[in-house]
């Protein structure tokens, strides 16, 4: 097994209040391999939020420590990996189309616009969106909106992508279409991923690793091996195997 790329180390975190303060996270402490797929899974107010604000480097944690083993990205020198990341909001510019969103990263450090435009073209075909390149965010549905937010996390080839229930706005049919697309979109990328979710299905369907959250104040109450085979088909939702994980899983979500 080669070196993990995500070293957390007793991370805790408490928000200021005039009550001693709020544990949103007590001691979580994982690790995280290249390309794997790792799911943190706990219900609302369970710190998921916080955790991938904290591993994003958009929070600082009250305690314990973030490291970046491996590699840095090749040429950089850079010692901390590259990050992209997705809310459960898009967060798309309402005055920029598509491609246009999904260039902003590039843009902004500078890429000549060629450049920027054939990164940003190839990555909407990734995720399915050929023909909306200059449609407005107000002319797509939610399931796209999230399909150019992910794009646009991914136009920076970044060694890490976070996501924070991504999906968690949708209907339920376009989230299970969602689901396949990224499963999809990871099989031909081979990034590393963590997802943020309160749902068991999403995370059996999605990761190779399910890491249980507690209630608050988080902690990792089980790191849960997904053996299920890949690539994952809608129909695996619907097997007994698939029913006893998710049954293990709601058990140790209590
Ligand atoms: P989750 O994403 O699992 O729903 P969060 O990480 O958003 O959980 O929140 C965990 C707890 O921390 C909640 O009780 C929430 O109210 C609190 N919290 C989150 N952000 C802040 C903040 N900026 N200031 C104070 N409390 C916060
Ligand atoms: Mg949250």
């Amino acid at each position: 097994m080669s070196d993990p790329i995500l070293l957390v180390r007793d991370l805790s975190m408490t928000y200021p209040d005039s009550n001693g303060g709020l544990h949103a996270l007590r001691d979580v402490s994982f690790e995280v391999f290249p390309r794997e797929f790792v799911a943190v899974l706990g219900s609302s107010g369970s710190g998921k939020s916080t955790l991938l604000r904290i591993l994003a480097g958009l929070l600082q944690p009250t305690s314990g420590s973030v490291s970046f083993g491996g590699q840095g990205p090749v040429g950089s020198g850079a010692a901390s990996p590259r990050i992209g990341m997705v809310f459960q909001q898009s967060n798309l510019m309402p005055w920029r189309t598509v491609i246009e969103n999904v260039k902003l990263p590039l843009e902004l450090d500078g890429v000549d616009d060629e450049t920027a435009r054939a990164r940003a073209q190839e990555l909407i075909e990734l995720v399915g969106l050929q023909g909306f390149e200059n449609n407005w965010p107000r002319e797509l549905s939610g399931g796209m909106a999230q399909r150019v937010a992910i794009a646009r996390a991914l136009i920076h080839d970044p060694d890490l992508l976070l996501l924070d229930e991504p999906f968690g706005a949708l209907d339920a049919l376009t989230r299970e279409h969602m689901w396949i697309e990224l499963s999809r979109i990871w099989q031909m990328r081979q990034k590393t991923v963590i997802l943020v979710t309160h749902s068991i299905h999403e995370s059996l369907f999605l990761a190779d690793r399910v890491l249980v959250l507690t209630p608050r104040p988080g902690r990792i109450k089980l790191d849960f091996k997904v053996d299920l085979p890949r690539p994952r088909a809608d129909e695996i939702r619907y097997t007994a195997h698939f029913g006893s994980l998710a049954k293990k899983l709601k058990e140790a979500i209590g």
